[in-house]
């Protein structure tokens, strides 16, 4: 096989595949952070939080009113660190909690959590997060302590924005345990809802240094399909014309104020949707570790299809 992952980059018969596009890898456990990283991906387009502070086997907000918050914060700086060592200096884009009442209840000590219609329609993301702020405290004292170890390849991203508010009091929260924004940590949203990407612009003001397109949400809430309902599954579409228009909107707004674009939804880990979005101009594509290969070469042919029309075209003129 003329082709393996070598050191951290994808070999093709002795040359590293580069591409201007960077592709990076989604990861949910800490545990697989080495692995990830000898992918050859670029950073991690999103750290997912929710299998570090829930597995901690009680409901956290509980766990945390009953003073136990600095072994929360410890579990976290441990977590975290694996996957900000194991990519050092790639960058790491930590993603605060983001699960629903459904999973909260599932909990040991989960039962008083509201019995929601619909819980995804409900209080989960930053929407809990600014409304019970301690977790969010938690997790932003634990990537304070790994600032103040040395580590600058962190960046916090916010789930489920919707309003410009959101961003500012999470800085606000951000701030009070002494992690700065910009500064310390990169800080960016996710774009999950229809809301967030028509009003960019005003998202962008707030100051944000980059976006993370949710392409899962985007396109349930965008298409008013459910994602786990199988009987309307067949017409959830993520390359629906209207999620693509959302998120080409986003992309020429965010270009036009110097803001990073990527992707964290399974739909960067589809090479029909790679393609579409290498030729809006994304910055970078975050896929599931056994699609960064796949996802690498798919780039790097899409931007060398580019280069080639762009050539071909000169020649014309
Ligand atoms: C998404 O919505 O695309 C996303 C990455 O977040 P999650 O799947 O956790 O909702
Ligand atoms: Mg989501």
């Amino acid at each position: 096989e003329e082709e393996k992952a070598e050191g951290g980059k994808v070999v093709v018969a002795g040359a590293p595949l580069v591409t201007a596009t960077e592709v990076k890898v989604n990861v949910s456990m800490p545990e697989v952070a080495e692995r990830a990283a000898a992918t050859g991906a670029d950073g991690v387009g999103l750290l997912r939080a929710e299998h570090m502070i829930l597995g901690i086997g009680a409901h956290p907000v509980k766990f945390i009113k009953e003073g136990k918050e600095e072994e929360l914060v410890e579990r976290l700086v441990e977590g975290i660190r694996k996957v900000v060592e194991a990519f050092y200096p790639r960058r790491v884009w930590y993603r605060t909690l983001d699960a629903p009442t459904n999973e909260f209840r599932e909990l040991p000590g989960g039962e008083d959590e509201p019995e929601e219609r619909n819980p995804m329609l409900g209080w989960r993301g930053i929407r809990r997060g600014l409304d019970q702020p301690e977790l969010l405290r938690a997790e932003f004292k634990a990537i304070k302590r790994l600032v103040d170890e040395g580590y600058d390849n962190i960046g916090v991203m916010l789930p489920l924005v919707s309003h410009p508010e959101q961003i500012r009091k999470a800085k606000e929260i951000a701030m009070e345990v002494g992690l700065i924004p910009h500064k310390d940590v990169e800080w960016g949203v996710m774009i999950e809802t229809p809301a967030s990407a028509l009003i960019i612009e005003d998202l962008i003001k707030e100051g944000i240094d980059f976006v993370s397109f949710g392409t899962n949400d985007l396109t349930q809430y965008t298409l008013a399909i459910d994602r786990d309902n199988e009987r309307v599954f067949k017409l959830y579409d993520e390359k629906h014309p209207a999620v693509l228009k959302l998120i080409e909107n986003v992309i020429k707004t965010c270009k036009k104020y110097g803001v990073e674009t990527s992707i964290c939804g399974q739909a960067g880990s589809d090479p029909k949707m790679v393609r579409l979005l290498v030729r809006m101009g994304i910055d970078s594509v975050s896929a599931n570790p056994d699609a960064v290969e796949l996802v690498r070469k798919t780039v790097a042919r899409e931007e060398a299809r580019i280069q080639l029309e762009a050539a071909r075209k000169a020649l014309r003129e």
